[in-house]
């Protein structure tokens, strides 16, 4: 689940981490009284104003602005709220603006005296362990940075063991060149931010820019927070910062019936059960021509309700050309799953795409039989090989 700025900060300033201070609005009148209380709570002078959506980039797309005055700071929130904005990461069609953080001023007294560094943290998968990456070269675009200057990209591995030391933290602000306060900044904040990491069960934090300031603070002035949607049970209170408009529709659907979907580019729809199969169909369907619509795991409990949910959601997307179900009964019985493909298949009315169903394991002739004498245009195959013919064959006649 990702955050917005406004939120990740709120949690990293619970944890003690140094941010940039901000207020959050949802109208330019709000963000002038933002802005006032802001400069009573820290004496800032000149505010910026930051559309609050789940892509980074926003600087370069225009949502995020400096304002000198009421007036200005005025009219550059009404700008910005309600716009469509465009970013790097958003998409031709961009995303809407709902709200904005009305932040202090930090690059006081230029940008000249300042530093922005890059920070992030995140699971290295090839080594199972958490890690810091971070470099100099903070403030733009980091899949840059890795192409062009990788030997500028630092990580520092933690040992699940004994955490985050004092020395690797030490070691960090080293690396970025930082001495006197600015070093013992820098190691307070690292310290901070893997300790908010770790305690929320986050999947992945990105600062950037990380700035140190004229007089030497070392502060968050972006935060990109993912929470692992695994760990959310642990963390009820996270659960009202989601904002399911930033979200694709579909997946929201699906994760309120409990279904695992992810929407891809391809036009092959899948259904399966259990997240190794459905990896493993997905490479089926691309070693048969194809490309997969969606990754889609309906569960342990594949019941007659569930699968014709999975139906409902696969056939939402107007790519999507043919549907192939495959099926493992171990718990479930597959000649209950094929009363659901026959159901759904009644209750949805006539389905545009055809559709290949593979049933294995507990019951499966008796499944195949049911559906063979359904009457429904379904082709059943119990062997895998034979499903994926079939789905070369359907592949074939979209071509
Ligand atoms: P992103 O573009 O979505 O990554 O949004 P950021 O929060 O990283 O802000 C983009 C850029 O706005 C930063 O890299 C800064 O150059 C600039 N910016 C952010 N905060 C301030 C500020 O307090 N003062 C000034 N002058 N510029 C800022
Ligand atoms: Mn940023």
């Amino acid at each position: 689940m990702n955050l917005h700025e406004y939120q990740g900060k709120s949690i990293l300033k619970s944890f003690g981490v140094a941010i940039q201070e901000g207020i959050v609005a949802d109208t330019a009148e709000e963000a002038v009284e933002a802005a006032k209380k802001l400069t009573e709570q820290t004496g800032t002078q000149w505010w910026v104003v930051k559309a609050q959506i789940h892509a980074g980039g926003r600087g370069k797309g225009g949502g995020v602005k400096l304002a000198k005055n009421l007036d200005d700071l005025k009219e550059k929130a009404s700008q910005i709220i309600g716009m469509q904005l465009i970013t790097p990461q958003t998409g031709p069609q961009g995303k809407k603006v709902n709200k904005v953080l009305i932040a202090q001023d930090v690059y006081y007294p230029g940008a000249s005296e300042t530093s922005e560094f890059y920070m992030s943290v995140l699971m290295n998968r090839m080594t199972g362990r958490n890690m810091i990456m971070y470099s100099t070269e903070g403030g733009m675009d980091i899949e840059e940075v890795a192409d062009k200057t990788p030997h500028l990209i630092f990580k520092e591995e933690i040992d699940p063991k004994v955490g985050l030391q004092g020395f690797q933290a030490r070691k960090i602000a080293f690396n970025l060149g930082l001495s006197g306060n600015a070093f013992k900044e820098m190691t307070k904040f690292v310290a901070a931010l893997y300790k908010a990491y770790d305690a929320t069960d986050s999947a992945m934090f990105e600062i950037n820019p990380v700035l140190k300031t004229s007089d030497d603070k070392i502060i968050a002035v972006d935060a990109k927070v993912s929470l692992d949607d695994n760990g959310l049970f642990r963390h009820p209170d996270f659960a009202a910062m989601r904002d399911k408009t930033e979200e694709d529709p579909t997946e929201v659907e699906a994760s309120e019936h409990d279904l695992n979907y992810v929407k891809l580019d391809g036009n092959v729809g899948c259904m399966v059960n259990g997240a190794g199969l459905a990896m493993a169909t997905m490479d089926i369907i691309k070693l048969s021509g194809g490309e997969p619509a969606n990754f889609l795991d309906v569960g342990g409990t594949a019941n007659a309700a569930r699968v014709e949910q999975a139906f409902r959601i696969i056939l939402k997307d107007p790519s999507v050309k043919a549907i192939f179900v495959n099926i493992f009964g171990g718990i479930v019985r597959c000649d209950r799953v094929a009363q659901g493909i026959v159901d759904a298949y009644n209750n949805i009315g006539e389905i545009p795409v055809p559709i290949i169903v593979r049933l294995q394991g507990t019951n499966a002739a008796e499944a195949k039989k049911l559906i063979d004498e359904s009457g429904l245009k379904v082709s059943s195959a119990i062997q895998l090989k034979e499903a994926a013919e079939l789905v070369q064959q359907e592949i074939a006649k979209m071509n």
